[in-house]
């Protein structure tokens, strides 16, 4: 949704819609892709304006439908979150880039009158997206040798024999030491 600031009443303005479908694509930077899916997310806005500073207040709830870094297994993240922007009319000298000011307030800039909430929410999900997703931090992910996934059933494969080897040779280079 697109707020023209122009347009935004003394008293502020409350806005309320749901995102849906590809509306995110849009804001994809160039050249990356993609590893997750944004299910339709629940926007809540409250926007208010003092001469040319406007503030935004938005809260979003959604779900991320994301692949296990362990297992590879698919699996949903619900994500709430609020936060707060305060944006300002860019001059042509500044730059324009959108700061985290500090974890719940944003600092950023409005040109031609618009401020595109769709983006503001997309970078706020997008903080929300863990460098590593884990179905569960007690994935057992799978087996190296093997492949199997360890989260359904144990595999055949026997790491045990290494394991066992490897300490056998531990305990000979102490011994040695003594
Ligand atoms: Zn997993
Ligand atoms: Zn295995």
């Amino acid at each position: 949704m697109k707020i023209q600031v122009s347009l935004i009443p003394e008293e502020g303005q409350q806005v309320q819609y749901t995102l849906d479908g590809d509306w995110y694509r849009e804001y994809l930077h160039k050249g990356g892709g993609i590893d997750f899916r944004i299910q339709p997310a629940r926007i809540a806005a409250e926007i208010h304006k003092i001469l040319e500073t406007v503030t935004v207040d938005i809260s979003v709830e959604t779900v991320l439908d994301l692949d296990c870094g362990r297992c590879l297994e698919p699996f949903t993240l619900p994500v709430q979150s609020g936060f707060r922007y305060t944006l300002v009319a860019a001059r042509d000298d500044e730059d324009r880039k959108t700061e985290l000011a500090d974890e719940d307030i944003s600092f950023g800039y409005y040109q031609d009158d618009r401020i595109d909430l769709d983006a503001l929410i997309y970078e706020q999900i997008m903080l929300q997206v863990p460098i590593k997703p884990l179905c569960a931090e007690a994935c057992r992910g799978l087996c190296a040798q093997c492949g199997a996934n360890l989260n359904a059933a144990p595999c055949a494969c026997r790491p045990g024999t290494v394991d066992s080897r490897l300490e056998a040779l531990m305990k000979f280079k102490v011994k040695k030491q003594n």
